[in-house]
C-alpha cells in the first residue's frame, strides 16, 4: 500500500467503466488510483488519457469528450477487435459512463469571440457535410464562408460551433469535443422529425471529411 494521497480528481469508488467509451469489462480506477488498464474498445489507458479529468463540470470532462470525438470520428475502431460483442451498440455502451463524466453541458458560446476566430480558422471551400456529425445536405460553408446553417442532426451552427484547422490536433479540439459530447448524450437529433428510419450514427459519422475528424 502506498502512503501517497490519491490524486485530487478521483474518488475512492472503483470505476469499472472506461471514461471515454463506456466499456465496462475491466477495472480502470481503484481507491482513487488508475489501474493503468488499457481499454479493449477505445484503446485508452486509465491514468493517461483520462488523467486530470474531474467529474461534474464541462472543464473537467472536456478532455474526455475530445478523445472520444476523435476516436468516434475515426470510426470507433476497437483496439482489441476480438472483444467486440456481436451486435455492438456504441450509443448503448456510452450510457455506462456515469452522467457526471459525460453530461455537464458546455458553457454558453461567446458568439463574438467565435466570429473573431473565423479569420484564422480553416475551410475546405464549399462544404455540405456537418464537420461535427457528418449529416449531409445543408450548405454549411460556401466558398470558405460559413452560411450560419444549423445542423438538424447535432445542432451545430456553421461558423460558430465547427471552427478548426485541418491537420492541427489542438485546433480540431472544438469540433471533436462537441462530437464527443453529443454522442455521449446518445446522439440526439435537434430536429427529431428529420431523423431517417434505421439511422446509424457511425455510418453518418463516416461521411465526415478526414480533415475534420
Ligand atoms: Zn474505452
Ligand atoms: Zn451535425
Amino acid at each position: 500500500m502506498t502512503e501517497e494521497a490519491p490524486p485530487e480528481e478521483s474518488s475512492a469508488a472503483p470505476e469499472d467503466f472506461c471514461r471515454m467509451c463506456g466499456w465496462d469489462e475491466e477495472r480502470f480506477w481503484e481507491d482513487g488510483w488508475p489501474t493503468n488498464a488499457i481499454c479493449a474498445c477505445c484503446g485508452s489507458e486509465s491514468g493517461i488519457g483520462d488523467m486530470g479529468a474531474r467529474p461534474g463540470s464541462w472543464e473537467g470532462v472536456e478532455g474526455l469528450h475530445h478523445f472520444r470525438g476523435w476516436w468516434v470520428g475515426n470510426g470507433a475502431e476497437w483496439y482489441l477487435p476480438k472483444f467486440k460483442p456481436h451486435g455492438w451498440d456504441l450509443l448503448q455502451q456510452l450510457t455506462n459512463i456515469p452522467p457526471a463524466w459525460r453530461t455537464p453541458p458546455p458553457p454558453a458560446v461567446d458568439h463574438a469571440g467565435r466570429i473573431a476566430e473565423r479569420t484564422s480558422s480553416g475551410s475546405l471551400g464549399t462544404e455540405t457535410v456537418c464537420r461535427v456529425c457528418g449529416f449531409t445536405g445543408p450548405l454549411f460553408w460556401d466558398e470558405g464562408v460559413p452560411s450560419g446553417a444549423v445542423c438538424p442532426c447535432c445542432d451545430s451552427e456553421s461558423g460558430i460551433d465547427d471552427l478548426g484547422i485541418p491537420g492541427d490536433w489542438q485546433a480540431l479540439r472544438l469540433i471533436r469535443s462537441r462530437r464527443g459530447y453529443w454522442v455521449a448524450l446518445g446522439a440526439p437529433w435537434a430536429d427529431p422529425a428529420a431523423r431517417p428510419a434505421g439511422w446509424d450514427v457511425l455510418r453518418q459519422i463516416g461521411d465526415i471529411p478526414p480533415a475534420w475528424r
